[in-house]
């Protein structure tokens, strides 16, 4: 094994292969020869077994193998030019090829190369002529024609024929060729093993040798598995040796202690005697472990994922009390301003007297809670700063506005973060630069994560989950209300009508802010049209958010905030209720106003974007309506969902759609109508997309990044790799003796993903 061999992965396929040639790989973002052999065929076609021309669907790029049956010119009187038109079939089923020429001549190669007989690669943009699928100047491959001997032909045919992602400068077949040209004159020595020889062998894998000739060149079927399989631990060792070393370092790092106060008056006992409802189990194991987390000299790093009402920010308001009873102070980040005014007041609600320190009334050991937005009027937040920057305010609340430069803390102990979607590492380290030592941090998610995202795109993080819903909620029923049936829409609004005259509360949630724009809502604020670190794409949106029009639509446009407003103003059943609207183009203090009515009772009816999703607490809002509700995801409906039934009296909800019976949405709205289990939606949500939208679009696209891993299905894998990369770090916490993993880690992790992670 050695780093320098002459074939280095990492040698220019324009130095090795030509200029010309390898302009066409570029474009596929192959440049080197390990890009190209990291370039893996997405399927295999046996060339005894043919693709089954019956499937094929109109539009996709695609590769069939089949049969030649005819091939005739012709020229064309209408147009002008000759025409090619050859029939190819795979037993199944018939496919057209056509080409077109200025002169019959020009396409006298293709006819006699397309013999009748021949087998062949055929691929292309599958098209729709009068009723017949077809390709449009194909390109293509014959067995035993497009090799250079009869006999190369018969081993050539007899192989899997590996299908690539492809492109139209650069076939399938082609690709196939330049990877055994790069391949085939190198021998184990030259592609030296990132990962460590024991643990190939613990786990049973081939070297990474072994894995480029399974998956490129493989004889048959268990060979190309075998060589996935290998490759696909890989991609997930690399990962997790990275997450491994990221954890290490945190752990090495020095934090203040913060331990419970033991004797003498403090916040946190007080607090605890105040609480008018006793912890649940999850609430004090999760306390406990956090209160010794925060007593260690190193900082701690967790996520604390709950379902909304689970009771997450009891345990992080108690956290923070431990940490101000220590003589720290803590920061409180949320991802909007309405949130984090929202969970000023809540902090200040729970905490009453004692959120009253050095204010006559206020308990003699009380501290205060400063709210530090960028919308405050300035002789406001003038004072908070002060409070922040003096001490006298133990509990910082606000958004990323608390990251810029202007904001001083007098001695910053923990870091609460509520819902970690966007904001990353980076933030994270603002936040730091502003502390004496490393500070604690405590991130808080309500959308559930299954057990190996979490360990995969959160896996820095150890992860603490509160699975019980407090008592006293009395639940949500969910309803599906088909969009195109009056009386069950009219139905809807008198169920609402009922709530509010038993004078309770109502959402109702659209997709869009005004009639005429296709911009969703949230674009001005981080983080606050999805409060499901980047899981939820609504299926079909490839990764372009809830306000992807489908590639197809003939639908009527987007139900809007402003538009419903005024429909549901002029309704008869609804006559004199209060409604309200809220959405992320109002300003802030409008937006400030228009959530604070709705708190108070004001308003009865809040039409809104999805401004509403992440933490709003009203919890006298007992309905939601969702318009559209086919545009979002599972996990998001989900978390819009739990908003209401946050009280004692039952929740309902209402998704409307006007999707058919048997569309994929209308099963994915049936899905979250038969449970509550966030957990279940979760993984639902994550097995009906693609791993792309997964774990974000800056991976995707890259060559190097996850290929063969899916983080939903691969449990298994991706928790041998946790181990084994546990382990190694262990031992050799700086990687010294694994220059090549290290490498590895720099090139796919560090570089691109790591940051995504960071951002997640
Ligand atoms: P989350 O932040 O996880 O959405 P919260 O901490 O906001 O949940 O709790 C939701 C509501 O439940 C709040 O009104 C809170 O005061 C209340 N609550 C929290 N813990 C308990 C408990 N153990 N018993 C009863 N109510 C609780
Ligand atoms: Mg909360």
């Amino acid at each position: 094994m050695s780093i320098d061999s002459p074939f280095s992965l990492d040698e220019r396929l324009d130095r090795l292969l030509g200029k010309r040639p390898a302009a066409p790989l570029a474009k596929l973002g192959l440049e080197t020869t390990g890009d190209l052999l990291r370039h893996y065929p997405r399927r295999y076609a046996d060339p005894g077994t043919m693709t089954e021309i019956s499937i094929l669907v109109v539009g996709e790029h695609v590769t069939v193998v089949a049969e030649v049956v005819s091939a005739t010119v012709r020229e064309m009187r209408s147009r002008g030019g000759a025409m090619l038109q050859a029939v190819v079939s795979d037993g199944t089923d018939r496919l057209s090829l056509t080409f077109f020429a200025k002169h019959k001549g020009a396409l006298r190669t293709h006819e006699a190369r397309l013999k009748p007989g021949r087998t062949g690669l055929f691929t292309g943009v599958v098209s729709e002529y009068r009723n017949e699928r077809q390709l449009t100047h194909p390109d293509y491959l014959l067995h035993g024609v497009d090799v250079d001997s009869a006999e190369a032909g018969l081993v050539e045919a007899s192989l899997l024929t590996p299908i690539y992602p492809a492109s139209a400068a650069m076939p399938t077949w082609k690709l196939h060729q330049t990877v055994r040209t790069v391949l085939d004159p190198l021998t184990p020595a030259d592609i030296p093993d990132p990962i460590p020889a024991e643990v190939l062998e613990r786990r049973g894998l081939e070297s990474l040798h072994q894995a480029f000739r399974d998956i490129h060149v493989p004889a048959e079927e268990h060979e190309w598995r075998r060589g996935q399989k290998r490759l696909r631990y890989e991609e997930a060792f690399v990962l997790q040796t990275a997450l491994a070393l990221r954890r290490s370092e945190a752990a090495a790092l020095e934090a203040t202690a913060r331990p419970l106060t033991s004797d003498g008056p403090s916040l946190l006992s007080d607090f605890d005697a105040s609480l008018p409802f006793t912890l649940t189990d999850g609430q004090r194991e999760v306390g406990a472990e956090i209160a010794a987390e925060l007593a260690a000299p190193h900082p701690m790093q967790r996520l604390l994922q709950g379902e909304v009402g689970s009771g997450k920010t009891v345990v992080a308001l108690r956290a923070m009390l431990q940490v101000v009873d220590a003589g720290g102070q803590a920061a409180l980040l949320a991802p909007t301003e309405v949130l984090a005014a929202q969970h000023a007041r809540t902090l200040s609600g729970l905490l009453g007297d004692l959120a009253a320190g050095g204010m006559l009334g206020g308990a003699s050991h009380g501290t205060r809670v400063a709210l530090v937005t960028g919308s405050q009027p300035a002789a406001v937040k003038k004072k908070n700063l002060l409070d922040a920057a003096s001490g006298a305010a133990g509990i910082v609340v606000g958004t990323h506005a608390l990251l810029s430069a202007g904001v001083q803390f007098a001695e910053l102990g923990l870091v609460v973060v509520d819902e970690q979607h966007r904001f990353g590492v980076e933030q994270r380290d603002m936040l730091r630069a502003k502390a004496r030592t490393v500070p604690h941090l405590l991130v808080m998610t309500a959308t559930p994560i299954p057990r190996t995202v979490a360990m995969t795109v959160f896996g820095d993080l150890e992860t603490s989950t509160l699975r019980e819903i407090p008592a006293g909620r009395s639940g949500i029923t969910t309803h599906v209300v088909p969009a195109q049936k009056p009386a069950w829409i009219a139905r809807t609004w008198a169920k609402v009508r009922e709530e509010i005259d038993a004078g309770r509360q109502a959402y109702v949630v659209c997709p869009r802010i005004t009639g005429d724009t296709d911009e969703a809502d949230g674009a001005d604020e981080p983080g606050s049209d999805d409060g499901t670190l980047g899981l939820d794409v609504p299926a079909g949106a490839s990764g372009a958010g809830a306000s992807a029009a489908p590639p197809t639509s003939n639908r009527r446009p987007l139900r809007a905030v402003l538009e419903v407003a005024e429909e549901l103003a002029d309704l008869e059943v609804l006559r004199g209720v209060r409604i309200g609207i809220l959405h992320g183009q109002m300003p802030p203090a409008e937006k400030e106003a228009a959530m604070a009515a709705f708190t108070a009772g004001d308003v009865d009816l809040l039409v809104s974007t999805t401004v509403i999703e992440v933490g709003v607490d009203v919890p006298r809002a007992t309905a939601m309506v969702v318009l559209d509700a086919d545009r979002f995801g599972l996990s998001q409906l989900h978390q819009l969902r739990g908003r209401v039934g946050r009280g004692a009296d039952a929740g309902l909800c209402f998704l409307v759609s006007e999707m058919a019976e048997a569309a994929p949405a209308s099963t994915r709205l049936k899905t979250l109508a038969s449970t509550t289990d966030g957990f279940e939606l979760a993984a639902a949500d994550l097995e009906m997309r693609s791993e792309g939208d997964v774990l974000g679009a800056a991976q995707s696209g890259r060559s190097t990044s996850l290929q063969l891993l899916r983080v939903v299905r691969d449990t298994a894998v991706i928790e041998q790799a946790r181990e084994d990369a546990a382990a190694l770090v262990a031992a050799d916490p700086t990687l010294a003796g694994h220059p090549l993993l290290l490498a590895e880690i720099t090139e796919r992790v560090t570089g691109e993903r790591a940051e995504y992670l960071d951002r997640s």
